[in-house]
Formats: structure tokens, sequence, C-alpha cells
């Protein structure tokens, strides 16, 4: 069954891992798909190939979802060309880790910025339209560190633990106009970036979570599936962990 058939879906951060997860099952629940990405325009063009030859319409968008004014061209250009806005999922997201003691001021602002600032930006910016079409579904991608902390990365977790107090000030400014706000918190997901990580470190995670595996951007894709869908048109302001079990 396609749960997102003829909605127009934006993601930010789609050219790799969870974003491009989410990007191919929307698009294989029938979701035509707007994607944004920061540099990788080699591999966003190949997923708006790939995207477009399952029979969606699909685009590629080279916008810094930590600026404002990009946020609001962005927009503005994606509604021009899908005509409106059904999901919103803001994926995009860094990391600079360090222990306190030598995380620079520097470090602690952008992740706070790409993270959290760039939620600010993208509900701002898609706003007005989801307003006028009394219908929306914004989905903010958190994680399993901003609800326990995580030593190592204050800056993250700050921003992630953010996530959440934002998307349920969402749900109760916006719920009146039937938009949804949700948040997704993913435990450890195996994505090209932990592929670096030391096999051993990997192994040691697999086991300590209760199903016994590392997540895949899938796991991830068909949460975003439920939130966005009409599976779940009473759900609003709710944290959805997406973990294998771990405790939070
Ligand atoms: P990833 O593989 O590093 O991919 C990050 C994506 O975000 C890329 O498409 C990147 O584009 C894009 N991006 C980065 N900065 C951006 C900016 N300023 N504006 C627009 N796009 C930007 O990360 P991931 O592992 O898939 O994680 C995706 C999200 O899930 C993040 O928010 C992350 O914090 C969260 N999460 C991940 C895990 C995990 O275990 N992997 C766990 C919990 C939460 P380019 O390719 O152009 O750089």
């Amino acid at each position: 069954m396609k749960l997102l058939e003829g909605k127009n879906t934006i993601v930010t951060g789609g050219s790799r891992g969870i974003g491009k997860g989410i990007a191919k099952v929307f698009a294989q629940h029938g979701a035509n798909v707007a994607f944004t990405y920061a540099s990788s325009a080699q591999a966003a063009e190949e997923l708006e190939k790939e995207l477009s030859e399952m029979g969606v319409k699909a685009k590629g968008y080279k916008s810094n979802a930590a600026n404002f004014e990009e946020a609001q061209s962005l927009i503005k250009e994606v509604v021009e060309e899908f005509g409106s806005i059904d999901v919103l999922v803001n994926n995009a997201g860094i990391t600079k880790d360090n222990l306190l003691m030598r995380m620079s001021e520097e470090d602690f602002d952008r992740v706070i910025e790409v993270n959290l600032k760039s939620i600010f930006n993208m509900t701002k910016a898609v706003q007005r339209t989801m307003l006028k079409q009394r219908n929306g579904s914004i989905i903010n991608m958190s994680s399993v560190v901003g609800v326990k902390g995580n030593a190592g990365q204050a800056n993250y977790a700050a921003s992630k633990a953010g996530i959440i107090g934002f998307s349920k000030s969402m749900a109760l400014e916006l719920g009146s106009r039937n938009i949804r706000t949700n948040v997704i918190a993913p435990g450890f997901i195996e994505t090209e970036m932990t592929d670096r990580l030391d096999e051993k470190v990997v192994e040691g995670w697999r086991d300590s979570i209760p199903l016994k595996r590392g997540g895949t951007p899938e796991d991830i894709a068909n949460a975003c599936v439920f939130l966005g869908s009409d599976l779940s048109t009473y759900v609003t302001g709710q944290v959805l962990h997406v973990n294998g079990g771990m405790l939070t």
C-alpha cells in the first residue's frame, strides 16, 4: 500500500545516510520529493535521477539549512515547482564532537546553527504555506543523545534537546490549523558515517542494544512514513524513539 501517494514532501540533508533513506522510502510510497544538500552535488544528482525513475517528481536543491534567507528562497522555489508542501522532514545535521574542555566556541555555535536554528528557519519558511493549506506534518530529527546526553557531545546534545522543546511548542501553536509537529529520536543508525568507526566499537554498540543490531536508514524512514501519512492524523507533539530498545 502506498501511504504517501501524491503528497509533496521536503527532506533536508537528503544526499546521504538517513535523509537519503527517507527520500527513497517516501518515493516508494508515492510521494513527490524535494530534498536538500550542503555540498554533495553529484550524490544529489544521482538521487534525483533514481527517485524520478520511480515515477514521482523529484528535485535536489543545494541549500544551507542554517541560513535563514536560503530557507526562505528554498521554500519559495519548492512551492512554485511542486504546488504545495504536505510534509517537511528536518533531517540535516552535523557533529563536531569534543569534551567541553577542548570544544571551541565556533564548534558549539556551528552545531547549534546547523542542527537547531535550521529547524526554526525551515519551520518559519513553510509556516505560511501550511497555514493556508490548513494541513501539514513537520518531522524533526533529534537523537537519543538529545534525550540522554553524551560525554563529548555537549553541543550536539544541546541542539537535539532543543529540537524537542521547539517541536512541542510548534505542536501547541499550530495544532488548531491541523499542522502536526513530531520528533524522531534515532538511536545508533548505521550509515556511511558509522562505517568509518572501528569494528570493535560498533560490535560493542550492537551488543548493548536489546534488538542486537544497529538501525538502518529505512528503520527511520518507516517511522517518517507513519508520521507523514494519514495514519498519524491524531498524533502531534510526540517524540518517537526509534532505537532498538536502548534505554533513554
Ligand atoms: P550524514 O550521513 O552525515 O548526512 C547528513 C546530511 O545532512 C547530508 O545530506 C548533508 O549534505 C546534509 N547537511 C549537512 N549540513 C547541512 C546544511 N547546513 N544544510 C543542508 N544540509 C546539510 O548524517 P546521518 O547519519 O544520515 O544523520 C541524519 C540526521 O539524523 C542528523 O540530524 C543526525 O543528527 C540524526 N541522527 C543520526 C544518527 C546516526 O546514528 N547516524 C543517530 C541519531 C540522530 P552533504 O552530503 O551535502 O554534506
